[in-house]
């Protein structure tokens, strides 16, 4: 087909256009007619703003907002707002598709979408974030909806930002709409179980992959990359099962213990220790961060940032298994070095979808009216995640292609039906 582009030498640095390879091979693969690529290749919505703020020192900045609804083919559009300074439309637009392939793949009735504004938050005070939070939202008012749009935290902002959206979209309806934004705080409608589901499915998607590989948890090794929200909770979960957490790395280093970190131990310092590793008594600090890569392990997990396995690193790693805590921490042009080694390697988009799982249980609970228990929320989305990982598993043998890919002929399968039963003019 026309749009298939031949696999790039140099190796790829941008997160976002290593999916869209991934995408297109997958695209291929399925079939897919050169209309309904196109269909599902471009954004359906892009709205730009401009936010006029009166600042602490009584001047008017201008901000631009940006929301980006990639598809509502299979339902509302889901996904982040951020707050950052390098925001630009087009990143917005892939991590948009990003959003639609993961509802897809876990198989929730959402499309993707993504916002952001271009500032820098850690300059601004308070009230003048808020004042930002607000304006976007009213800009967004009609872009926004439980039906149409409904916005998450992303980089940069949290459940305050969250809470101010609620406030400001409720003010303008006349009504309190909780439904409309998730990652709220919990007296707000946020849900148990959220802070912990990211992590959680990473175990999940884990357990399930050793499984298959038939790697026994109370006999198998495994690193963690990051140890912020996801890689603890990981960390952490993956140790209840029988784990041996060797090696765990933040910011400030890495840290390796044969006999295994005590992980709650690691937490504690770390909530004491302005959240970061530096000091940690529990493991020896290796001589660079990078080696953890490099350990002697069953599972590795990356859950910090994108990026850090590419084909400067790829030859060196010896784990079994990769599951992908973090957006993007593989680099397409790893891929192939990845398979040829018969590395199994649970993707991002599915590895990860726990987070956006009890996102939509949060929605699902405020439309209801009702608070579901923790125990609820965890068991409804480890089925999600499991009944997720088989049916990835199962198209990976179907079509004879690694995990990664056939995560993208799920939710592209998903998608490309939905579209073709729905119709277009
Ligand atoms: P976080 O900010 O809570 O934690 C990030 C961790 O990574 C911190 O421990 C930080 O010190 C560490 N880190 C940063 N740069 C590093 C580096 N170069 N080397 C080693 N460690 C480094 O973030 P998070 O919410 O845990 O998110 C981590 C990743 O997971 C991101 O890619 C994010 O997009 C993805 N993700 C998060 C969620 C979620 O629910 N939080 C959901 C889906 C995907």
């Amino acid at each position: 087909m026309a749009y298939i582009e031949p696999a790039p030498i140099k190796d790829k640095e941008n997160p976002l256009e290593s999916m869209m390879e991934r995408f297109n091979i997958a695209a291929e693969k399925l079939g897919l007619s050169d209309e309904v690529y196109s269909v599902l290749k471009n954004p359906a919505k892009q709205v730009i703003v401009s936010l006029p703020i009166t600042m602490d020192n009584g001047k008017i900045k201008v901000f631009e907002g940006i929301r980006v609804v990639h598809s509502n083919i299979l339902g509302p559009a889901k996904g982040g707002i951020r707050f950052a300074p390098d925001v630009h439309i087009d990143e917005v637009r892939a991590l948009a598709a990003w959003m639609t392939w993961k509802c897809a793949v876990v198989d929730i009735p959402y499309g993707g979408g993504k916002g952001g504004v271009r500032c820098n938050p850690r300059e601004m005070s308070k009230g003048e974030i808020e004042r930002l939070m607000r304006a976007y939202t009213l800009a967004m008012i009609d872009v926004f909806g439980p039906d149409k749009d409904i916005p998450a935290p992303d980089m940069g902002t949290g459940p305050r930002e969250m809470a101010w959206l609620m406030d400001e979209y409720s003010k303008a309806h006349g009504t309190t709409v909780n439904a409309v934004v998730t990652g709220k705080p919990l007296v707000l409608g946020g849900s148990l179980g959220r802070t912990e589901a990211t992590g959680r499915g990473v175990m999940v998607s884990a357990l399930a992959a050793m499984e298959k590989l038939k790697i026994n948890p109370f006999q198998a090794t495994c690193v963690v990359q990051g140890f912020g929200n996801v890689g603890s909770w990981a960390a952490q979960l993956l140790e209840e099962r029988g784990l041996k957490i060797v090696s765990i790395s933040d910011i400030s280093g890495a840290y390796y213990n044969s006999n295994g970190i005590n992980i709650q131990e690691a937490i504690k310092f770390r909530n004491e220790n302005n959240g970061i590793l530096e000091g940690f008594h529990g493991a020896e600090k290796l001589s660079s961060a990078n080696e953890l890569f490099e350990l002697e392990v069953d599972v590795l997990v990356p859950a910090a940032v994108e990026d850090v396995i590419t084909k400067k690193n790829v030859d060196k790693i010896k784990a079994k298994l990769i599951v992908e805590g973090a957006n993007g921490p593989t680099s397409f042009n790893a891929d192939k070095i990845i398979n040829e080694k018969g590395i199994m390697v649970v993707p991002d988009i599915l590895a990860n979808a726990g987070g956006v799982t009890v996102s939509y249980f949060e929605w699902v609970q405020n439309r209801l009216g009702y608070k579901w228990t923790a125990e609820r929320v965890n068991r409804r989305s480890d089925r999600i995640m499991k009944e997720a990982f088989d049916h990835v598993y199962h198209a990976s043998v179907k079509y004879n292609v690694p995990m990664r890919i056939a995560a993208y002929i799920v939710a592209i399968d998903k998608v490309a039906q939905t579209y073709q039963y729905r119709g277009g003019y």
